[in-house]
């Protein structure tokens, strides 16, 4: 097993090579993983750059396996989606976070917003909002309080379905965000039409702005552009001092990256949290 930077292992084979039979051992594997609680959030803290506090925390699947220990999303959400297993393991991704951020707040340990990544298969689902507000309702976290979190190009994908499933979420009175922004191919036109809250500035534009001017001018354009819109800008990614001082200075609203804390255990979290004093 290789390392993946950090906390995870590389246990199954990069995703071209792998054959069918080994597909279907995973997804077995999986499979048995859902039913058997092997599945962990982890969070991922996003400070506020004008509040200077974590508000926000971003929840990240991880699979804890009994013997090959903990295997990063990329080793398995694409399979997840070919299958269709993605279903229920969005859904208990969301139920975990959704109790997870409940259970912060009642014990007077946080006051966080947490945002869970969706795929749009579950949107397609006939009843996904009515699945939010079930979720919502069982572990009592108020609605505010949670952010869903889709890329653009999910959103293009059946853009009327989209948009007014995305409504819906909006009058349960749940947060939303665009994820990746600018790795898809959505014009600001496209942007207008979502009622988004948020707009995540995908990591590859917060890499470069620091290097070159051009690539500070895109950072400052989408932050301007998302401002215009009366949105939010998240940047991704973030993992050197000096673009979190160019994001604080262009306005940028959130951050999130390495060079504040990588995804980390419900546990360690809050650890996190108390040494720091962010809160
Ligand atoms: P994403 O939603 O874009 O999440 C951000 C990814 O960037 C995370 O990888 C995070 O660990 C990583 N990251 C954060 N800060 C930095 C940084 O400063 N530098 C670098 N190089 N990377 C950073 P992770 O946790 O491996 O997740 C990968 C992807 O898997 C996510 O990308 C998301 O698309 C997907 N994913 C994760 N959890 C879920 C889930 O519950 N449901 C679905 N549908 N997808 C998920
Ligand atoms: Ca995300
Ligand atoms: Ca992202
Ligand atoms: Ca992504």
């Amino acid at each position: 097993a290789k390392h993946l930077g950090g906390n995870t292992l590389q246990f199954f084979t990069d995703g071209l090579r792998t054959s069918s039979l080994e597909k279907l051992q995973m997804e077995h594997e999986l499979r048995k993983a859902l039913s058997s609680g092997q599945l962990e959030v982890f969070y991922q803290p996003r400070l506020d750059l004008h509040s200077k506090r974590i508000e926000a925390v971003e929840a990240l699947v991880r699979w804890r396996h009994p013997e090959h220990g903990l295997i990063a999303p990329g080793q398995f959400i694409d399979l997840a989606e070919e299958t269709g297993l993605i279903i229920p393991l969005g859904e208990q991704v969301l139920r975990q976070a959704c109790q997870q951020t409940h259970q912060w707040r009642q014990a007077g340990e946080a006051d966080l917003r947490v945002s869970v990544n969706l795929s749009v298969k579950q949107l397609r689902q006939g009843n996904f909002v009515s699945l939010v507000r079930q979720v919502l309702e069982e572990t009592g976290l108020a609605p505010e309080r949670l952010e869903l979190e889709l890329t653009e190009s999910q959103l293009l994908d059946d853009i009327d379905n989209a948009i007014n499933i995305c409504r819906q979420l909006r009058a349960l009175g749940v947060q939303l965000a665009i994820d990746d922004f600018g790795t898809g191919y959505s014009s600001l036109s496209y942007l207008k039409r979502f009622p988004v809250n948020y707009v995540k500035i995908d990591r590859s534009f917060i890499s470069e702005l620091d290097l070159t001017d051009e690539g500070a001018a895109i950072a400052r354009a989408i932050i301007a552009m998302v401002h215009a819109l009366g949105l939010k800008a998240v940047a991704e990614g973030v993992e050197i001092q000096a673009q979190m001082d160019f994001l604080a200075a262009q306005g940028c609203d959130e951050v999130q990256g390495y060079l504040l804390c990588k995804p980390v255990e419900a546990a360690r979290l809050l650890e996190f949290i108390r040494a720091h004093g962010l809160l």
